[in-house]
């Protein structure tokens, strides 16, 4: 992509209402932009990275054995007398009507959805265990909305929902979606802590945030050092097998680890040396829920069981606050020049930047440079702009490109071209017929 035709709209100042990092970046970066309170437009950079996080997200859900389908964003406010949510809900609702009077919301959450669209089809513990999953747009009016896309009114949310004939089938659900968000964090570039957590208004008694570190986090996490130690580290997985899933689940939750919500001060000081006690604020990126059969019942969602009888499903829920990703991981990696974007989540792999704009051969090099990157798959950002050299530096600092291409008439003369990595300045000059390769390389490992 030519920068000269892209549509990059980056701000020289720093915008006033955004108060902390990720907000300001993404606005700088001309990632997003405000529409109205908590609802943005995804400008095409932004708009690169939110589909890069979506795809991790997708591919993982996929490899666990999840299905994807997709619900709409208004619903029918009947569903939701029938839990008695609808009621319940209070404020963070938008409730609509339309031209015939009938009451609709903008969808906050999924839970009655699809559990209507399972009691109508299906009908026996054959058909078990069954997990569906949708990205899909949410809204909740949020009474506070700030921080750019990480408290929105309208954000993107993966969210699945588990079907399973009884407890200990739906806890082996329980325990696919941890490991399984585990990886896809992990993916990410990102360390999620699962941590225990209060159910809130969703219900139940078995439920784990996911919480990323960060200073501006509006979460208070108290957690056993020793879990920042943990990864999964490319380790094969069965997700099919309980005693593999539970292996990880208990890795993860034997250190203290939880929210303000569920926090026992005493348990945290008798049980985790003073050394390794940690507490921190943090960013809440994803939560699982399993909550038995408190929609199922309700709402009549029963399978025959093994011996015919009819049984309530037992259900849980899983969100992936996909939107509020791309600000969680711009708060764990940046610094004061921009963003640094951890490779599997970049908008772009790499950034060409020619220094010697009027030099025919040096265009030529950085187009040639450009099209070995197609043909690999990989789509540069190439800055053609009649621009000085310390502007191009600025912007590819800004928005974050993991690594960069310098092309300048004086390397050229060398035969060379210089690459360089965003996050620590390390460079190394190469012939330039073999950039491309050598992006590759470094791009196959993820
Ligand atoms: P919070 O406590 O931050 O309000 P929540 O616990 O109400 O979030 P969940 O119902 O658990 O949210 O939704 C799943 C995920 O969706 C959250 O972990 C979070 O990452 C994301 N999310 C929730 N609310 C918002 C929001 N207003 N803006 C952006 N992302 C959100
Ligand atoms: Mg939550």
């Amino acid at each position: 992509m030519r920068m000269s035709r892209y549509f990059l709209p980056v701000l020289k100042e720093t915008p006033a209402e955004a108060q902390i990092a990720s907000h300001r970046l993404m606005l700088r970066a001309g990632m997003v932009r405000q529409a109205a309170a908590g609802i943005y437009s995804w400008m095409p950079l932004g708009y690169r990275v939110l589909k890069r996080i979506e795809d991790i997200v997708n591919q993982e859900q996929i490899r666990a054995g999840h299905i994807p389908l997709l619900m709409p964003t208004l619903q029918s406010a009947s569903l939701w007398r029938e839990s008695g949510r609808y009621d319940d809900y209070g404020e963070e609702m938008l409730r609509i009507k339309d031209r015939h009077g009938r009451d609709l919301l903008y969808g906050p959450t999924n839970e009655e959805l699809i559990t209507d669209i399972f009691r109508s089809h299906v009908n026996s513990y054959r058909d078990l265990p069954l997990t569906l999953y949708h990205v899909q747009w949410k809204f909740r009016d949020e009474i506070r909305p700030r921080y750019g896309v990480m408290r929105g009114r309208e954000f993107l949310m993966k969210d699945g929902y588990n079907f399973d004939v009884d407890k200990a089938s739906a806890i082996h659900s329980y325990n696919r979606h941890m490991v399984s968000y585990l990886r896809t964090y992990e993916r990410m570039g990102l360390q999620a802590i699962p941590m225990r957590a209060d159910t809130g208004p969703i219900g139940g008694d078995y439920s784990h945030e996911f919480l990323v570190l960060a200073d501006t986090g509006e979460s208070e996490v108290f957690f056993d050092n020793s879990i920042l130690e943990l990864n999964l580290d490319g380790r094969e997985i069965d997700f099919d097998s309980e005693a593999s899933c539970r292996a990880i689940v208990d890795e993860w939750t034997e250190p203290y680890s939880r929210t303000d919500e569920t926090h026992d001060e005493s348990l945290f000081e008798t049980t985790v040396p003073e050394v390794r006690r940690r507490k921190s604020r943090a960013i809440e990126v994803g939560q699982i829920f399993y909550f038995g059969t408190k929609y199922s019942e309700p709402m009549g969602a029963t399978v025959a069981d093994s011996e015919g009888r009819r049984v309530p499903v037992h259900m849980g829920s899983h969100g992936i606050g996909v939107s509020r990703l791309v600000g969680a991981i711009i708060e764990a990696s940046h610094d004061e020049k921009g963003i640094v974007w951890p490779e599997p989540v970049a908008p772009f792999p790499v950034g060409i930047l020619n220094l010697s704009q009027r030099d025919s051969n040096a265009e030529a090099v950085c187009l040639s440079i450009c099209r070995d990157l197609e043909a690999k798959g990989l789509e540069p950002l190439y800055d053609d702009r009649e621009e000085r050299a310390g502007a191009k530096f600025a912007t590819m600092d800004l928005i974050g490109l993991p690594w960069r291409i310098v092309v300048g008439s004086r390397g050229l003369a060398k035969g060379a071209v210089e690459l360089t990595r965003r996050i620590d300045g390390e460079s190394e000059t190469i012939a330039p017929e073999h950039a491309a390769e050598r992006i590759a390389e470094i791009y196959a490992a993820y």
